[in-house]
């Protein structure tokens, strides 16, 4: 039995949504490590694969751990339906793809996580779905793109990894009068500081990778939206195609969510914090942090966001060697091109997470070979300022 939890708050359903407790009464919630479920006759087999009866059929279909972790992830989203994946790109891969037919189209910000992008520029293309990128903060450039019809649009906001904001409900709306349905990548923002769906989006996909397992454990991918669509779209892609979620996993980042709302909160003050500290220093060009007036998308994130977000990115005075010559330095941060961990991870996108992409596309993003990219952990932020601190004075 699931306890109602329509007008729980936040903390609430974080704690709780989404419970189902076994005959054992357990407090914690059960992991289901099973691919297949019994049934009572040959009839009620028969019903449960037509779809006459309720209940579970096989793992890839789905499982009550996952479920649990759905409906948790639903409830802190407001959104009417979860399905999880084995990862955030089993996530973000089957939300645009399953929707998609050849002679289709697709507009994405040009400022994304790099295999999302991969789908768009190099993927989707060879299936006979034409994309074409546009400067996310640009909202002419929205207006050009979307002027003809367009199945589906794809945004991250703050983007990876300059943390530019996309105007979500402007898009939205454009998107729509397109006929197109818009799909955020709502990983940095976290669903504690932003609500794509109630900003007019039509799905938001997440890494639970990220925020949401947040102790760098395991990989989980989520997608929300309207139910009409997930059945439609979604629930036949992942039933045959396959990027079901361990139960295990499902399981670790339903216990991380739990604590999501604090840790992500206590990273932001952190973040906030080191941000400044790096904005100080004398060897650094620019510092980007969603949380600081000097964003150049300042009043976008504000108006969409809560707080400024867990990840930093900063460029230092020079380009390779000096920015390598800092993330060396560094003593209590690791060199890491993962986020939303406890511990916090550095990392120089030009060479790890953006190397994919060519020096004229890097630069149409406004990245360049200065920049680093900080995810912001639950370390002391003292201990992180100074850590900062003295790796900067290396240069
Ligand atoms: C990590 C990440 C992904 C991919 O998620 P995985 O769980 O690694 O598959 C997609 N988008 C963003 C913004 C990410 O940070």
């Amino acid at each position: 039995m699931t306890k109602r939890s329509d007008d729980w708050a936040l903390a609430t359903k974080l704690a709780r949504g989404g419970t189902m407790r076994s005959q054992f009464g357990e407090t914690s919630e059960a992991m289901y490590l099973t691919s297949g479920y019994a049934y009572n006759s040959a009839e009620q087999a028969a019903a449960r694969m037509s779809g006459d009866e309720e209940g579970y059929v096989y793992s890839r279909y789905g499982n009550p751990t996952n479920q649990m972790l759905a409906e948790r992830l639903a409830a802190l989203e407001g959104a009417e339906t979860c399905r999880v994946t084995a990862s955030g790109m089993g996530a973000i891969s089957s939300a645009m793809i399953a929707p998609c037919s050849a002679g289709d189209r697709v507009v994405a910000a040009s400022a994304l996580f790099g295999s999302c992008r991969h789908i768009c520029s190099t993927i989707l293309p060879r299936y006979g779905v034409e994309t074409e990128f546009v400067n996310g903060s640009d909202l002419d450039a929205w207006k050009r793109a979307l002027s003809k019809p367009t199945r589906l649009v794809l945004i991250e906001s703050p983007s990876n990894p300059l943390l530019e904001a996309v105007d979500i409900a402007a898009v939205a709306e454009l998107a729509h009068a397109a006929g197109a349905l818009l799909v955020v990548d709502n990983v940095f923002a976290t669903p504690i500081l932003q609500k794509p769906l109630e900003l007019g989006a039509d799905i938001a996909v997440y890494s639970a990778t990220k925020h949401m397992d947040g102790q760098g454990r395991v990989l989980l991918g989520a997608i929300l939206g309207k139910s009409e669509f997930i059945e439609e779209h979604i629930d036949p892609w992942l039933r045959h195609t396959g990027p079901a979620a361990s139960p295990f996993n499902a399981w670790v980042v339903l216990k991380g969510l739990e604590t999501i709302d604090l840790r992500v909160r206590q990273a932001c003050a952190n973040a906030a914090k080191v941000a400044d500290t790096i904005a100080a220093h004398p060897n650094i060009n620019a510092v980007r942090y969603p949380g600081r007036s000097d964003h150049p998308n300042y009043e976008v994130h504000k108006k969409q966001m809560e707080l400024g977000g867990t990840l930093v990115a900063f460029s230092v005075k020079g380009a390779r060697a000096e920015a390598f010559k800092v993330l060396n330095s560094l003593e209590l941060v690791d060199i890491s091109n993962n986020l939303g961990d406890t511990k916090s991870l550095a990392c120089h996108p030009s060479s790890t997470t953006h190397r994919a992409l060519n020096e004229e596309e890097q630069a149409d993003m406004g990245l360049d070979e200065s920049w680093i990219r900080l995810s912001v952990g639950l370390e002391d932020a003292d201990d992180l300022c100074r850590d900062l601190t003295q790796a900067l004075n290396a240069l």
